[in-house]
């Protein structure tokens, strides 16, 4: 099945694109989940964060844990949707390196493909430098792969959505517990009892130093965004309630109005009779 296109929610794009933006040094990646319509476009509309157990560059290697874990997740959603989801692709980052599929993302697509062909691949780059402009740029590709070696692109569309969806803010929340959980298992590999206490007094400040980086650039913004949200959201239900009120009176008045005047016909009615 050859796709003609992809549409990613607004709110979808924004979990990824946090999370690609949440580290500088690694490689990060997801799940995406949605549905293909009879038209062939793929809809995307929740996203699976994922913690990654190897840490090397270009290795992006999804577990059939982690697989299934999405599965489930897809089911959840279908069920509160009303709508068949399922897992649809996969997106990663590419810290400092260009956008387009490297050797190895082109023969793991490739693998996805074997078991579902209408599977995507997305590459959200980031902090990549523009040479002319010296702005931080960031570049998005969808792909799919043909064989072993190539790849053709699939035209991405995001698709502005009103409001953040639940799906989607259960995601944007577990950023930071992934990275901790990512940081945690990271220092656990290198320590071990036998080391001398210089290594490890190492090892604890480099722990140290990574736990405080994702406090700095995300649990606290993070934390700022939804308090933002929450009084906005406030704000919002006072509004709307002041305007039910406001409301409701008009259309205590006109069903007064309504009445009399009904009564006063009734009278003419009997007048004439
Ligand atoms: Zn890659």
């Amino acid at each position: 099945m050859s796709l003609q296109s992809v549409c990613m929610y607004s709110d979808v794009y924004l979990v990824c694109l946090t999370h690609a933006l949440s580290t500088e040094r690694e490689e990060v990646m997801g799940l995406l989940i949605g549905e293909v319509d009879s038209s062939k476009v793929l809809h995307i509309s929740s996203v699976v964060l994922l913690c990654r157990s190897d840490k090397q560059a270009d290795r992006v290697e999804i577990s059939p844990e982690q697989q299934m874990d999405a599965s489930i997740k897809a089911e959840q959603l279908s069920k509160e949707l009303n709508r068949p989801m399922r897992v649809v692709g996969w997106y990663h980052s590419h810290p400092h390196i260009t956008v387009w599929p490297s050797h190895v993302d082109v023969r793991t697509q490739f693998n996805y493909q074997q078991m579902d062909a209408g599977f995507v691949g997305i590459i959200f780059s980031v902090f990549n430098e523009d040479k002319v402009t010296k702005q931080n740029r960031i570049e998005v590709t969808c792909f799919q792969s043909q064989d072993f070696n190539s790849q053709v692109e699939v035209p991405l569309e995001v698709v502005p959505s009103t409001s953040i969806s639940v799906p989607c803010l259960d995601a944007l929340i577990t950023i930071p517990y992934i990275l901790l959980q990512e940081e945690g298992e990271a220092y656990d590999r290198v320590t071990n009892e036998d080391q001398d206490l210089l290594t490890r007094i190492h090892n604890a400040a480099v722990y140290t130093k990574s736990v405080s980086h994702v406090l700095e650039a995300i649990t606290v913004p993070l934390t700022h965004n939804l308090e933002t949200r929450l009084r906005n959201n406030k704000m919002d239900i006072q509004r709307l309630q002041r305007e039910k009120e406001a409301l409701t009176q008009r259309l205590m008045e006109l069903q007064q109005k309504n009445a009399s005047r009904s009564q006063s016909h009734e009278d003419l009615i009997n007048l004439m009779d």
